[in-house]
């Protein structure tokens, strides 16, 4: 396995970044997961456009996207696959001990693992943290994800694939690695960014592919919504068939059913939307 990190290509066994790095000692850097099919890349430019906004949210040093261009490339040449994640990981570089970043550079870090197609339709666990909306890393792809991770391994216990947030006034929010979206009489909306959700790229391609609305939806719309359904990179569109002890069968529903049909048709046709 092949990785890109200082500028080229490594063998994995023998990569090693700092213990001073900043990523690892402050948690202060951004992260994409990209898919692969066939040693494609889909959306990159919608990626690396988030990557550097991400950047610039933590502060760090402008990332040269024309590199991590070239090192997606490489990675997915150099380790062929049928369906890959790329992994982006661009972080505050190496500095002393501190939490002072200082002008220490950046550390890029591009690998690829492999993936499998997500099932149709998964459970999901409402939790009682709440997303702040208002907090300094609202809507950044940071690396910090130690909150998610924690939710994560609780939807795993009780037997999901993933938790469900609110935000800091009660709002739905979005998931630990995806968007949320829900029906309602006939009509799909999902949170707005402002809810402290990160503006995922799967949510705005299916949103805009299916006209979903964004709108401000209190946590227990979970309780009465016709259908729900999640986005992500490595998801697409899935639907959920229980929330908490709430089941919805038959899901994918009409309306899930219908946006993903959609999202597999266009971005089937599209690398790049
Ligand atoms: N929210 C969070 C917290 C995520 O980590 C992800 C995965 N990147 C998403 C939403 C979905 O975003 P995308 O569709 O860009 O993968």
């Amino acid at each position: 396995m092949k990785i890109w990190l200082d500028g080229g290509l490594q063998d994995i066994e023998g990569a090693r970044v700092s213990v001073f790095d900043h990523g690892l000692t402050v948690g202060d850097g951004v992260f994409e997961t990209v898919k692969a099919a066939d040693g494609r890349p889909f959306a990159l430019t919608r990626h690396l456009d988030r990557l550097a906004r991400s950047a610039r949210g933590l502060g760090l040093p402008e990332p040269d996207l024309d590199e991590v261009r070239r090192a997606c490339a490489a990675v997915v040449d150099a380790n062929p696959m049928p369906l890959g994640r790329l992994r982006i990981t661009y972080t505050g570089g190496v500095s002393p001990l501190g939490s002072d970043r200082g002008d220490h550079g950046a550390t890029l870090v591009v690998a690829l693992g492999e993936t499998s197609r997500r099932p149709d339709s998964t459970a999901v666990i409402t939790v009682p943290w709440t997303r702040n909306e208002r907090g300094a890393l609202a809507g950044l792809k940071a690396t910090s994800y130690a909150e998610n991770v924690v939710a994560l391994a609780r939807a795993h216990e009780q037997g999901a694939s993933e938790a469900l947030f609110a935000n800091t006034v009660g709002q739905l929010c979005e998931g630990t690695g995806s968007n949320v979206f829900v029906v309602l009489d006939g009509e799909i909306h999902t949170p707005p960014v402002p809810s402290g959700c990160l503006a995922g790229i799967t949510r705005a391609l299916a949103a805009e592919w299916t006209g979903a609305r964004e709108t401000d939806l209190p946590l227990d719309v979970l309780e009465r919504a016709d259908e729900v359904f999640l986005t992500s990179t490595l998801r697409d569109v899935q639907a959920v068939h229980r929330v908490d002890s709430r089941e919805l069968p038959g899901a994918p529903g009409p309306v899930t059913a219908k946006a993903m049909r959609i999202f597999q048709e266009r971005a089937g046709n599209d690398l790049d939307p």
